[in-house]
């Protein structure tokens, strides 16, 4: 039986995506190939490619906007360095919100001179910093949408002077927004679009060729974009998965409908939490991701009964990252209503037995 899965990452997809994606690795298309063993430039994965990186576009807004889809590889770890490498001259502004933020500046610092505009670090990252200046003659201001270590959220999107540069790895396709706001976007595949192997790149044409570095080839945004995201052998398993991935999503109503369907999951997980008094939430009430829902109990001593009782309710993956501890709820696109209801009721069991 399908367990109820709140993995963080790489995490929950839909069943028919699967089931799909399975066919397609024995006999794609009834064409007496695996899609594994077929050439990306054949005219079937060619079509492929194209179909996912137009879905992409469409589905954020994005369409005759200037901007380019790429499906890279290297994970959204990769673009930590990729952004500085294309996008950094002087001086780049960071809002330091968590271990991925973190861990982005780091790599940028390699380069050149980063300058952190806010952080949370002194509160062990429970909330989102507001009202910092971002300074005008930066390259690029940039900021990670949702946290998925310590599950805060921006809400809002300051009014950046420069180019906006986004991780959207946990919340991309999730709720609406302005994508436009953005001059880049970026996000590893393997949370909200798909399997492990694939990173997402969407990026203004515009803001590229302004570094006087000699970029790499394999790192040149402009290379992977004149090739069609072809400049070498894709992750055809992963784009793959990804584009049908993006077809349920349209299938569903697009981002509008699924936002529809997170708020629901968000709102019932958010209030057991806040109800129950045997739990208590880590993040920071106005901030708090409708991704990935941080808890710990109060009471140590029930640990191993309520972890029993997840386990016998088919419950996996709510273990929380090690540098929060407690509990972590990851509610993606494709984590069915049904799923958050089976675990705030095992919440609401051990209430009545504890
Ligand atoms: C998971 C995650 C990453 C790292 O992604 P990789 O594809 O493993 O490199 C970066 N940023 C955020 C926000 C994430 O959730």
């Amino acid at each position: 039986m399908k367990k109820h899965n709140f993995s963080a990452g790489p995490s929950i997809l839909p069943q028919e995506v699967l089931l799909k994606a399975s066919t397609a690795i024995v006999d794609y298309n009834d064409s007496g190939l695996s899609l594994l063993e077929i050439s990306h430039r054949s005219k079937d994965f060619v079509d492929i490619m194209e179909k996912a990186r137009a879905l992409v576009l469409e589905l954020l807004g994005l369409e005759g906007k200037g901007y380019k889809a790429l499906f890279l590889q290297g994970g959204a770890s990769s673009q930590f360095l990729m952004i500085a490498m294309n996008l950094l001259e002087k001086r780049a502004g960071y809002l330091n919100t968590g271990s991925w933020s973190t861990k982005a500046i780091k790599e940028a610092e390699k380069l050149d001179d980063i300058y952190e505009v806010a952080s949370s670090a002194n509160a062990n990252f429970n909330y989102i910093p507001k009202g910092y200046d971002i300074p005008e003659d930066y390259d690029y201001f940039h900021c990670t949408s949702n946290n998925t270590i310590f599950g805060t959220q921006l809400k809002e999107f300051p009014n950046s002077p420069v180019p906006m540069v986004c991780d959207m790895s946990s919340d991309i396709f999730s709720r609406v927004i302005d994508y436009s706001q953005f001059d880049l976007i970026y996000a590893g595949a393997q949370k909200n679009m798909g399997p492990a192997g694939t990173t997402l790149v969407v990026i203004k044409e515009d803001i590229l060729g302004k570094v006087s570095r000699n970029i790499p080839s394999i790192m040149d945004y402009k290379k992977h974009i004149g090739a069609g995201s072809m400049f070498n052998t894709p992750p055809v398993f992963a784009v793959y998965t990804s584009m049908l991935t993006l077809e349920w999503l349209k299938e569903q109503g697009g981002i509008a409908a699924i936002e529809k369907e997170n708020e629901k999951k968000a709102r019932l997980m958010y209030s057991e939490i806040d109800l129950n008094p045997l739990f208590k939430g880590f993040a920071s009430k106005e901030d708090r991701s409708d991704m990935n829902a941080t808890f710990t109990l109060q009471n140590e001593n029930l640990k191993e009964t309520f972890e029993a009782m997840l386990k016998e309710a088919g419950i996996s993956a709510v273990n929380g990252h090690r540098s929060v501890g407690g509990y972590r709820a990851s509610m993606y696109n494709a984590l069915p209503l049904d799923s958050v209801k089976a675990l705030v009721e095992v919440m609401s069991e051990l209430e009545t037995k504890a």
